[in-house]
């Protein structure tokens, strides 16, 4: 059998190799990335063997890379980022029109700010808000965070969380964009499109990939929640076990329960139908079932 190809962001960058994507965008952040030389070295490398263009451009404090079959696209692409115009900008990532809308006017209200004084803030909360029916795992994006930093306090919480992670989370993702709901149909469209040549080029990456996103979540915040092996019935989660996966938020309580139980206020943790933790919610908000399995 034919081993896998390697690539450092393999679901964007078959997407664009398969036009289904304009461009890809990755951005590194210099503080994080030492060793950028290296990195554009093997972008470098891998750009040529599949005959694309790339371009790697300075905004702010990041170091911004554009992938294209085409050169000229992937200069349009920094141009509409450099010049704050989301809509020319999403539509060259690929990103369906209702899902940058949403993003663009979160970005430009004060929601953020003003959210993150009233408590946590993600991004997670407003699409699950947007969610009517059962979310789908194709656009579960609690793993791809990284395009959701925009503090110096979600950046040293992002590190941390780098740091722990014994496995690429980063990498668990399918799209790369917020999307404007759980069960946004375009983003789903899209996801399907994109998993169909994973499973052709990395099939075992992918499965990787489904078995980390196609799960029950308890999420806190971007940088806290936890994965369980298991499925939600009402306002609770039951599982056999915590899932490997881990976030910043300490696993210890859950892992020798069975069932976790969620009220407005708290959350109560079970084994064998007796209460072994009781969690105090500091806002309703706080710790909510997102059922991607
Ligand atoms: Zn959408």
């Amino acid at each position: 059998m034919k081993e896998e190809i390697h690539l450092p962001f393999p679901q964007e960058f078959l997407a664009v190799k398969q036009g289904i994507k304009p461009v890809m965008r990755k951005n590194f952040f210099v503080k994080e990335y030492v060793e950028m030389k290296r990195v554009e070295n093997q972008i470098e490398r891998i750009c040529k063997e599949f005959k694309l263009q790339f371009l790697f451009k300075d905004i702010g404090n990041e170091r911004v890379l554009y992938i294209s079959k085409n050169k000229d696209i992937a200069k349009n692409a920094y141009v509409a980022e450099k010049t704050n115009n989301p809509k020319i900008f999403g539509k060259l990532l690929g990103y369906p029109e209702c899902c940058v809308d949403f993003y663009t006017n979160i970005w430009q209200s004060d929601i953020r700010t003003s959210t993150k004084e009233g408590g946590n803030f993600s991004f997670v909360y407003l699409t699950l808000n947007r969610t009517k029916s059962k979310p789908k795992f194709y656009l579960n994006n609690i793993f791809n965070i990284q395009s959701r930093i925009f503090t110096d306090d979600m950046f040293s919480d992002y590190k941390k969380l780098l740091s722990i992670s014994k496995f690429h989370m980063w990498r668990f993702y399918i799209i790369s964009h917020v999307p404007c709901s759980y069960e946004c149909k375009e983003s789903t469209k899209l996801a399907k499109s994109i998993m169909k040549i994973m499973k052709r080029k990395i099939p075992t990456l992918t499965g990787e990939i489904v078995k980390a996103l196609k799960r029950p979540f308890l999420f806190f915040d971007d940088f806290n929640w936890i994965a369980f092996d298991g499925f939600v019935r009402g306002n609770e989660i039951i599982y056999d076990q915590v899932a490997p996966y881990r976030s910043l938020y300490s696993q210890r309580k859950f892992k020798k329960g069975d069932i976790v139980k969620i009220s407005d206020k708290e959350i109560l943790v079970f084994k064998e139908r007796e209460m072994i933790h009781k969690i105090k919610k500091k806002n309703e908000q706080e710790g909510i079932i997102i059922d991607f399995s």
